[in-house]
């Protein structure tokens, strides 16, 4: 895993970041009843090379986007194509960047148009927890004191949290030790440090927890078909305290 020890490192990540949360603000702007997801990656692609960065995720085990973008039942991975964005979904885009060796990666899900109060409940419940894991993740505590507070108040509103996708360090590449699950005992796993910067990243079912991989070997879908979302940010624990590197 990385340790940032320097103020030029932190200013790197920033700045990747900053680029990531900037991409998610345009796509929840363009986000909208009759636009394709293909066209969502594009957008996306064209901001990330206007800055000077690089999508992380293009070609990252032979990923064919910038963006990852999943549908309702969806849970991670969806590839951008030529399904329009129709009122009542709810889309989680997931992306990366990468700019002077260092990466950026966040993910946010959005309702399109008029969605369900259920689904909107789904949404609000998966940034919370993500917040609460946030919060957990200081000096002093355990990585897996980030993962209980996440399932704890994702299972408190009677929903469940995905267990064969995690968070991850992240720094010179996008996946670093430690994985970060989003379950788990309190008090457990690596002491939190100064230095250390993490991807948190709750994945969020409404039904059971299991998932399965469609047939383009990438796209991760609820088992019960039931709506998935998905929240992530990239943050550093520096001597000031937690930093969000990817708020937007
Ligand atoms: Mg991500
Ligand atoms: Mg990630």
């Amino acid at each position: 895993m990385i340790e940032l020890k320097n103020a030029s490192q932190f200013e790197k990540m920033r700045k990747a970041g900053k680029i990531v949360a900037d991409t998610l603000a345009l796509m929840r702007e363009v986000a909208k009843p009759g636009v394709t997801t293909l066209e969502l990656d594009r957008k996306a692609e064209d901001y990330i090379r206007a800055q000077g960065a690089v999508p992380a995720f293009k070609g990252y085990n032979g990923f064919p986007a910038t963006l990852c973008t999943s549908l309702n039942e969806q849970v991670v991975h969806g590839i951008p194509g030529l399904r329009s964005l129709e009122s009542g979904d709810i889309i989680s885009i997931d992306c990366g960047a990468v700019i002077d060796g260092y990466f950026g990666d966040a993910a946010v899900t959005l309702p399109v148009g008029e969605v369900d109060e259920d689904l909107l409940k789904l949404l609000k419940v998966t940034e919370e927890s993500l917040m609460f894991g946030i919060a957990e993740a200081k000096t002093g505590n355990r990585l897996y004191d980030v993962s209980h507070a996440v399932q704890k108040h994702v299972e408190a509103n009677g929903f469940s949290v995905v267990r064969d996708y995690v968070g991850h360090g992240i720094g010179r590449a996008m996946h670093e030790d430690p994985q970060i699950p989003n379950f788990g005992k309190p008090g457990r796993g690596p002491r939190l440090e100064i230095g250390m910067a993490l991807a948190i990243e709750p994945m969020v079912n409404m039904g059971t927890y299991e998932v399965l991989t469609l047939k383009d070997h990438w796209t991760v879908v609820t088992k019960d078909m039931k709506p998935s979302a998905h929240f992530e940010h990239t943050v550093a624990i520096t001597e000031n305290g937690l930093e969000i590197l990817t708020r937007c």
